[in-house]
């Protein structure tokens, strides 16, 4: 297994910064979790680029479409 790659982003909702983790396997695919600080829903979106290196972007809520 490869290792999990670490990213730091900043809430969409109040601008805190959050360090995720992100698994090769979750490449090109969203999930949701919610700010550990304002307990708000932010969606995480997992990309893949040409050389295999992870990177993530997030989204509120209301953006998702
Ligand atoms: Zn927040």
């Amino acid at each position: 297994m490869s290792g999990l790659t670490e990213e730091t982003v900043s809430c969409p909702y109040c601008g805190e910064l959050l360090e995720v983790l992100l698994d090769p396997e979750e490449a090109g695919q969203s999930y949701i979790e919610d700010c550990q600080v304002c307990c708000k829903p932010i969606t995480f979106t997992v990309h893949e680029d040409a050389m295999g290196h992870l990177s993530v972007s997030v989204r509120d809520e209301n953006e998702a479409y």
